[in-house]
């Protein structure tokens, strides 16, 4: 157990074996490790591009365009993303009744390939192309190719003149109300909540994890730096989130 410490995982295993309903939030650490840059750090792909904001793709054909310039280099890095020993401990939770399930600011769709079901996605899916006209969605990656042969922004099969957006939310757009009503639930009602990867510093996104703990949640913070909400947590982790959740799992299991 490299660089884990065997008390901490016991205890923390021990947490989830005696929790009744347990939610795991997690941000763009746990993707790291399957070698998908963090969009915000240095070297991410929006730090070399200007952000094109949704108003803006909504109202001009050239800012849709550059959009999917953006886009199309940003898929690249994760189409080929494998899920890290994070995303299958998490997978397995869900399946043996561990966890409820995740409530994720990740676009990479990882979780659902690690065995994940339910998960909600605060910030959408990387995964689909939604139309904005009429609602039809498809899988990104046969558009994107389109996109990449053609260089012309693809159209929507089912309205034609729809504009075609990943399905991910874009700057100055609201996150979408109901997956964050129910996440807002499931914070309230869970008993432990562990937040993952996550510098719980972009709001509303971050305040789930502070609901969970006025309600009573144990919280188990595991991320690389400090966060906000560390004073909060029951117990802060800065180890590899593979490492530390693998070590918890043996933990469980034995
Ligand atoms: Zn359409």
């Amino acid at each position: 157990m490299q660089g884990m410490n065997t008390e901490v995982a016991t205890k923390i295993a021990g947490w989830l074996a005696e929790a009744k309903n347990v939610v795991v939030f997690t941000g763009a650490g746990v993707s790291t490790e399957s070698g998908i840059p963090d969009f915000r750090s240095p070297g991410g792909v929006w730090s070399k591009y200007r952000t094109v904001y949704y108003d803006e793709f909504m109202a001009s054909a050239e800012a849709r365009h550059e959009y999917w310039q953006q886009k199309a280099e940003g898929h690249r890095e994760f189409a080929d993303a494998q899920p890290n020993d994070g995303h299958r401990v998490i997978g397995q939770w869900e399946r043996d009744g561990t966890i409820r399930g995740v409530v994720t600011q990740n676009i990479d769709g990882l979780h659902q390939m690690g065995g994940n079901r339910e998960v909600l996605e605060l910030h959408g899916t990387a995964r689909q192309i939604l139309c904005q006209d009429c609602g039809a969605r498809y899988e990104a990656g046969p558009l994107v190719a389109e996109f990449l042969e053609t260089d012309r922004v693809p159209e929507c099969g089912k309205c034609a003149t729809g504009r075609l957006k990943h399905a991910t939310i874009s700057f100055g757009q609201s996150l979408p109300a109901d997956v964050l009503r129910e996440a807002a639930q499931w914070c309230r009602q869970t008993d432990l909540l562990l937040a993952i990867g996550s510098s719980l510093v972009v709001s509303p996104a971050a305040d789930l994890p502070a609901t969970a703990v006025r309600n009573g949640a144990r919280l188990v913070i595991i991320n690389r730096d400090t966060t906000p909400l560390d004073s909060l947590a029951d117990e802060v982790i800065r180890e590899s989130i593979g490492t530390t959740l693998m070590a918890i799992n043996a933990c469980l299991a034995s």
